[in-house]
């Protein structure tokens, strides 16, 4: 495939991601707390992300070693961070998730999937194809800032999730006011921090998949942070009121 053709198709993807935003902002994705009838057969939850997000690992990777030119300089480095991402999210974060008995839809886990792999394939297509990053990449601010956002974006995940893991005792499935970290911000934060990430990423790259994953990303998670917000709201009447939902200070 030459390049012409690959940007043809990520830009496609990207512009499916922008419409994707517009579609949850007024469908609220159906699973954890908007979970609902009418949305078909369900699976487990924890197998439900394993599913969700380990093809992703065996994708990018299956793309990126049929390149034809050493993975050489930057580009471990990359392949690195979004390899680091997934195993976490596809291999540990399951285990670790406080949610007995609960299911999601087949839907969304499909869906994931599909997301996954595309974004999986893009990148590591990119990578084994056509990257091609000056020597001194490693001192551009680009490089550089890139990888303060993703590593401060991972850690804002990391921290805000495992809040909300701790909230539940262990075999209970309620919900409770999170607090500590940047919740006294937002509500929001874990989502805040993969869309730092991602977009961090995207920097570093300095390359369209990965911008179209940093506008996936915010198109999944703005709307379902904007959602979870709106629920925090209508069911705690003492909800701290100067909380906002995705981005401190502003939204
Ligand atoms: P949520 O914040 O909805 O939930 C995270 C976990 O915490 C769930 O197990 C949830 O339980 C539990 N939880 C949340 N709030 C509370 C509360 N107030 N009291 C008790 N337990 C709570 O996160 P998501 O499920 O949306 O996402 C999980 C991770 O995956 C996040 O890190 C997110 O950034 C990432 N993600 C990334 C996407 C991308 O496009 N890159 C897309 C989607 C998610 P329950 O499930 O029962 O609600």
């Amino acid at each position: 495939m030459n390049y012409s053709f690959y940007a043809t198709l990520v830009w496609g993807w990207m512009a499916i991601g922008v419409a994707t935003f517009f579609y949850l902002l007024r469908q609220d994705a159906p699973y954890g707390r908007h979970t609902r009838p009418g949305w078909g057969p369900t699976i487990d939850n924890r197998l439900g992300w394993f599913l969700m997000e380990f093809p992703v690992v065996v994708v990018f990777l299956l793309v990126l070693t049929r390149s034809e030119t050493p993975v050489a300089g930057v580009i471990p480095l990359f392949g690195g961070c979004f390899l680091f991402h997934y195993l976490h999210r596809s291999l540990i974060f399951p285990l670790r998730l406080r949610t007995a008995g609960k299911r999601m839809p087949w839907l969304i886990v499909f869906s994931a999937i599909c997301f996954n792999l595309v974004n999986g394939f893009f990148l590591g297509y990119f990578f084994a194809h056509f990257a091609d990053y000056p020597a001194d990449w490693w001192t551009d601010i680009r490089f550089i800032s890139g990888q303060v956002l993703f590593w401060l974006g991972l850690g804002i995940n990391w921290q805000s999730d495992n809040i909300l893991i701790h909230l539940r005792k262990p075999d209970t499935t309620g919900y409770s006011i999170p607090r500590g970290g940047l919740f006294e911000r937002v509500s929001c934060p874990n989502h805040f921090g993969e869309m730092l990430e991602w977009t961090g990423f995207a920097l570093m790259t300095w390359s369209l998949p990965g911008l179209a994953f940093a506008v996936w990303t915010i198109a999944n998670l703005a709307p379902r942070a904007l959602a979870h917000h709106r629920w925090y709201q209508a069911h705690f009447p003492d909800y701290p009121k100067a909380r906002k939902a995705l981005i401190p200070f502003v939204l």
